[in-house]
């Protein structure tokens, strides 16, 4: 069996002006195609094949071909399963009281997450991870490496964003902070608010 590229839950235009359509459509049609048809091939004739991704990125991790395509495969359908036109601006809940309890309030979690993506130098992600017990974390990875990896900060990621330049560089050239600023009006808060609340 092998990974497929899931369609949008929106359409390539949905999330404008924040996030471009052009970024949108060769961010997924193009980007998020290409990690998950290499990471098929890197694992024809592997003892990995037919696991899931969570498996294969994990168990996969000392091998580059699966680690990347497979990071790859996992953090891009997180990125478009957790954005979405017209959400709320802030979580609520649960997960509200999570991120109250670690930052002090939801405008010092929203700086410590920006500053994480921004001073991520060159491409990765930006985390915000659930530990067992429901304690949040922000964190950072290179490349697309993820927290289910090891020798990362570990748990379990809610929230992400890609600070790699394709998913930018269309619409705001070298400004990533301006970037950053503008994937807080398109999270999908009620999406995260359910990776938490399933993995806590
Ligand atoms: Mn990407």
């Amino acid at each position: 069996m092998k990974f497929e590229l899931a369609p949008l839950p929106y359409a390539y235009d949905a999330l404008e002006p924040h996030i471009d359509a052009r970024t949108m459509e060769i961010h997924h049609s193009k980007h998020h195609a290409a990690y998950t048809n290499n990471l098929n091939v890197a694992l024809e004739n592997s003892p990995l094949a037919g696991k899931s991704i969570e498996e294969v990125m994990v168990q996969g991790f000392e091998t580059p071909a699966i680690r990347n395509n497979g990071g790859g495969f996992y953090n891009h359908n997180l990125f478009w399963d957790i954005m979405t036109p017209g959400g709320a601006t802030a979580p609520e809940g649960d997960l509200a009281a999570a991120i109250n309890e670690a930052f002090g309030s939801f405008e010092n979690f929203k700086d410590a997450f920006a500053k994480a993506a921004t001073t991520r130098f060159g491409s990765g992600w930006a985390w915000l991870c659930v530990h067992k017990g429901g304690k949040v974390e922000v964190c950072s990875t290179a490349n697309q490496d993820n927290p289910l990896m090891p020798g990362t900060c570990g748990g379990f990621p809610v929230l992400g964003i890609d600070v790699w330049e394709h998913a930018y560089y269309l619409h705001y050239q070298n400004r990533r902070p301006d970037y950053i600023n503008a994937f807080f009006n398109v999270i999908n808060w009620t999406k995260v608010s359910e990776r938490y609340n399933a993995n806590r």
